[in-house]
């Protein structure tokens, strides 16, 4: 499904990915671990198009065996990517419902399959009893599923999640996990940045290590399970 080859990207004279190449097969749900600084929120900004504001990048990238190397992110978005950033983009003035109904819903001309409003309240109850609310009164949890709901409305077949439980508390956590496994379920592919190793272990079926730009190691999820205690120690958390 997502096939990339050589993939390097520069900020300026800094060099922040190194000749990654990685696959993820369809239905699969994949981690990318790795230290601060790592280069993870990188390679998601590069599979999205959206590294050109920053620097200059060499490589392939394909998806469903095109290659999407040089289009524009709304062209990516169109063939099925969904990318939910870290900073999670709320409309702070606009009720959960304007947030929802904001964004452009792809038609299925391209194979999506958008989500009507009422499957997203169902997937999201948490989120249907606060229809009303205002952006900036939604706690971090709920702005998670938000933004999350927002991409997922939009019909994306490979879903790119930046450090989704980052400041959430457990019960938020074990949601986005069902949430993460019920998409996947409904055919949607799952590429994750997660620091949580033990959340990463819990919902993906692999996972790649990411150092200094590059890929260092592709583990198995019983890898990381056996290897859990040493990553945490690695990842310094
Ligand atoms: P984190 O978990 O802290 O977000 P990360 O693994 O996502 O880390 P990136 O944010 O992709 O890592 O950063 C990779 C490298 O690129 C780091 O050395 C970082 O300092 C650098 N970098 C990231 N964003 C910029 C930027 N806007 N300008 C210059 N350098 C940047």
């Amino acid at each position: 499904m997502l096939r990339i080859d050589g993939l390097s990207a520069w900020y300026g004279e800094a060099q922040a990915l190194r000749e990654v190449s990685m696959r993820v097969e369809p239905g699969e749900i994949v981690t990318l671990v790795g230290r601060n600084g790592a280069g993870k929120t990188t390679l998601q900004r590069c599979l999205m198009g959206l590294h050109a504001a920053y620097g200059g990048t060499e490589g392939t990238i394909e998806l469903f065996g095109e290659d999407i190397t040089r289009l524009p992110p709304h062209a990516r978005a169109r063939r099925g990517l969904g990318y939910v950033p870290d900073d999670r983009g709320i409309f702070a003035t606009l009720s959960v419902e304007e947030n929802l109904t904001l964004a452009p819903v792809l038609r299925s001309a391209d194979g999506l399959e958008p989500w009507p409003l009422e499957r997203v309240y169902e997937t999201f109850p948490h989120l249907a009893e606060r229809r009303r609310a205002p952006g900036s009164t939604l706690s971090g949890g709920e702005q998670q599923m938000l933004v999350l709901a927002r991409v997922l409305r939009m019909g994306a077949r490979l879903l790119l999640c930046d450090e989704p439980t980052e400041g959430l508390s457990p019960l938020f956590v074990r949601r986005i996990g069902e949430i993460l496994r019920e998409v996947r379920a409904a055919g949607t592919t799952v590429l994750l940045v997660e620091q949580n190793v033990h959340f990463a272990a819990a919902v993906a079926d692999r996972h790649y290590l990411l150092a200094e730009g590059r890929i260092v190691e592709s583990l198995s999820r019983d890898q990381v399970r056996e290897r859990e205690h040493q990553l945490l120690e690695y990842l310094g958390i």
